[in-house]
């Protein structure tokens, strides 16, 4: 897909200079070189001096930071990508330590709260409950035919804020943009997909600039009518595609995973992805400790999508290892809101039956840690401060190197800080956390967290997928990415206590993924596509580079 070509192919009109300073996909601003500004009818509609890309970059991050508040620097971030798409994603992609916590959490989550008040351009497509019965026309008004990632919510469980309606669109736009920036996905091949099916948050119902629909959630036939509805559409309009469900709400997110992941190629970030990045940690975990993951008991606080998510893949790694499931489960246990998760209760949404063990229940996460003994303890239920110091002290007295991962976000939320892991446990803990936390120093030594992000992996798997265009996503793909995830992790960040490779090298740990994903898709025949003969150089012609192509 060449940009050159495509220009070349435009009406006579729209090589107008005026029409290519407002195209963000043509648009290269004051760095259109002399050439173009004659050839492209531009001369006069900038100033003389002609910029390079990084002076451009220079000149919009200075800016960027000179917002006064987070919220400020995601507007003035997405107004250059509103202008000039190559100098976004340069901006994104050399800074990206720096601008993941504006274009994705915890800032995303304020953009999306206040979504309708610092409303500009629309970006992506809005499929509402009103399309019933014309799903598939809306879709054919996207201007690219040649889709290949779709993300979609409903925008019920938008991070840890709940129902925020149409306005959890800054996910998918986030999460797409995380795709191009942390693994070259072509952003002309990408589309956020936001289904307004309602809204339950009076709030947003009251606010005059809400931009949805002003009713009440779509539940029951209804909702899944039109779901039934928007996949078919989907299948016809954009028939290679991957769709990643994005932010459902729990009672769905499971439900609509398994009805589709057969029938299109699917996955849910928030259960799938999540596992991944933490079945790397454990393995980046036992590098440092020697031990086996077969010989490891893990207990977690909350068993929602992504607690349940994790347990379900560590127990696909344990049975690719030649354990017997039953025994794999075994090895995870589950504190919820009501407690234990055992046998003998009758409250157990079906995806957390499988963990339902014979077992007396216990009343506090304390209590089920000193019963448990459990090497490993996860946090995923939103519920900050829970690993007190009387929990993490009675693990490290259990243990000589527990892992504890306090994987709630955004740091707000987390199960303890990465300080008191630390100091709670005399400096043995091996933490992770999902929001990111500074470098603690402790008696002279100083341990870095690593944050299990889950951009070291869903980012991989969509360019693996993409490159071989796998007709289906099984969860192998997820104990592959892990795999590789962890094997990307030197042995100088593991002696530094940090279980993930630095954000900067998130390109090459991509492009592993992507790789290793494409190789088994192609190995298990699960794709129409022939294989190439060299598979790397082959994913690497995929990767987007955000640099000015040229035009004459
Ligand atoms: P979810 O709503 O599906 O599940 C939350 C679970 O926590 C539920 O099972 C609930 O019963 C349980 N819970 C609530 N209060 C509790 C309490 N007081 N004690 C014990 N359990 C309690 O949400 P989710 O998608 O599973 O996400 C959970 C958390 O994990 C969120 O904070 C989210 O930010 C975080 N998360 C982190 C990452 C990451 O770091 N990579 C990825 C995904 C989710």
């Amino acid at each position: 897909m060449s940009l050159r070509r495509d220009l070349l192919e435009q009406d006579q009109h729209l090589r107008l200079g005026t029409e290519l300073l407002h195209d963000p996909k043509r648009n290269k601003g004051t760095a259109f070189p002399e050439a173009e500004r004659d050839a492209l009818r531009l001369r006069g509609l900038l100033p003389p001096h002609v910029f390079s890309l990084q002076d451009q970059v220079d000149r919009a991050l200075a800016n960027i930071r000179r917002s006064p508040d987070p919220l400020q620097r995601y507007v003035a971030t997405a107004a250059v990508q509103d202008r000039n798409e190559t100098l976004y994603f340069r901006l994104l992609l050399d800074h990206l330590r720096e601008l993941m916590p504006i274009v994705y959490t915890p800032t995303v989550g304020e953009a999306c709260q206040k979504f309708g008040h610092i409303f500009r351009r629309p970006r992506g497509l809005f499929v509402s409950a009103e399309d019933r019965g014309r799903v598939e026309q809306v879709l054919r008004n996207w201007p690219n035919r040649d889709v290949r990632v779709i993300v979609v919510t409903d925008g019920e469980r938008i991070l840890g804020l709940g129902d925020l309606g149409a306005h959890g669109m800054g996910i998918p736009v986030g999460k797409l943009n995380l795709y191009t920036a942390c693994a070259g996905v072509d952003p002309r091949v990408c589309l956020p997909i936001t289904l307004d099916v309602g809204t339950n948050n009076s709030a947003l119902l009251g606010d005059r600039f809400y931009v949805g629909l002003r009713q009440p959630r779509l539940v029951g036939q209804d909702y899944d009518d039109l779901i039934e509805e928007f996949v078919t559409a989907v299948q016809r309009v954009f028939p290679q595609t991957l769709l990643q469900w994005e932010d459902f709400g729990n009672r769905n997110a499971f439900r609509l995973l398994s009805r589709y992941r057969d029938r299109v190629p699917s996955f849910n970030d928030d259960i799938q992805g999540t596992a991944a990045v933490a079945l790397a940690g454990v393995l980046s975990a036992l590098r440092i400790t020697g031990e086996r993951l077969e010989d490891q008991r893990f207990l977690f606080l909350g068993a929602g999508e992504a607690g349940t998510g994790i347990a379900d893949l560590i127990v696909a790694e344990l049975v690719a290892r030649g354990v017997a499931v039953e025994q794999a489960r075994q090895q995870c246990w589950f504190v919820d809101s009501r407690g234990l998760v055992v046998a003998d209760r009758d409250d157990l949404a079906a995806h957390k039956l499988p963990y339902a063990h014979r077992h007396a229940p216990t009343a506090t996460l304390l209590d089920a840690v000193q019963a448990l003994r459990p090497s490993a303890l996860i946090g995923v239920s939103g519920q900050p401060q829970t690993f007190t110091r009387e929990v993490v002290t009675a693990l490290a007295e259990q243990h000589a190197r527990p892992m504890i991962f306090a994987l709630s976000n955004p740091t707000s939320k987390a199960e303890c800080t990465a300080q008191q892991a630390y100091e709670w446990s005399g400096g043995r803990a091996i933490f992770a956390s999902g929001s990111p936390f500074e470098p603690v120093e402790l008696d002279g030594r100083t341990f870095v967290p690593g944050q299990g992000n889950n951009c070291y992996v869903f980012p991989g798997i969509g360019l693996g997928v993409v490159a071989s265009q796998a007709r289906c996503i099984g969860d192998e793909l997820f104990t592959i990415a892990a795999r590789t995830l962890a094997d990307e992790t030197s042995q100088q960040d593991l002696d530094s206590g940090c279980l993930y490779p630095p954000l900067e090298q998130i390109r090459r740990v991509s492009l592993r993924i992507a790789v290793a994903v494409a190789e088994r898709v192609w190995e298990n025949g699960a794709t129409a596509a022939p294989r190439p003969d060299d598979v790397v150089a082959h994913v690497r012609s995929q990767v987007y580079e955000p640099d000015y192509e040229s035009y004459v």
